[in-house]
């Protein structure tokens, strides 16, 4: 558990581990007497979906010339489903009908908790992106995954959830 957070953020003592009532055994900082929990962040990751037809929204951000899901910060207090509906209001303006969770990964470069959700909306058509979004185009499955960043953690989302669903739809024929 101290791996990933060694040391004290207030005064960078190394910290020991001590048991901390209810919590079990939690990083502890001698020198400031306080426990420290391992902070990071988290944000949510959207595979969003247009109800009617499936198409998966990707979108370029930033100057960079590469496809990606629609994502952004849980800010503190707020419930990951929450950012999922107001992240995509406030990119895109599209209501989010129906969400579902899917799978969580931890992105290092940013000490964040990725979660993933897929998220389906009513009013494709009616996409009007912010300023943070370059461009966007709603895709097809197979276009989705042949266009997203090649090795990016959007890919792994992506592609885990269309072999899902592909699985699901084959176990379906097969039955
Ligand atoms: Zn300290």
């Amino acid at each position: 558990m101290l791996k990933e957070q060694s040391y004290c953020p207030a005064c960078g003592a190394r910290l020991v581990e001590r048991p901390l009532e209810g919590e079990g055994l939690v990083p502890y900082c001698e020198a400031c007497a306080a426990f420290r929990f391992p902070q990071y962040n988290v944000a949510v990751s959207m595979i969003v979906r247009d109800a009617t037809t499936g198409n998966i929204l990707l979108i370029q951000q930033y100057g960079r010339p590469f496809y990606i899901l629609v994502a952004g910060y849980v800010s503190r207090g707020e419930a990951a489903e929450h950012a999922v509906t107001r992240e995509i209001a406030e990119e895109t303006g599209l209501t989010v009908e129906r969400l579902r969770f899917n799978r969580t990964a931890f992105f290092e470069p940013s000490n964040t908790l990725m979660v993933n959700f897929t998220a389906w909306v009513g009013d494709a058509a009616k996409l009007h992106a912010n300023a943070e979004v370059d461009r966007w185009r709603w895709f097809e499955p197979a276009d989705a995954r042949a266009n997203v960043k090649p090795g990016s953690l959007a890919a792994q989302f992506l592609n885990a959830y269309l072999d899902e669903e592909e699985n699901a739809h084959r176990e379906e024929e097969n039955r």
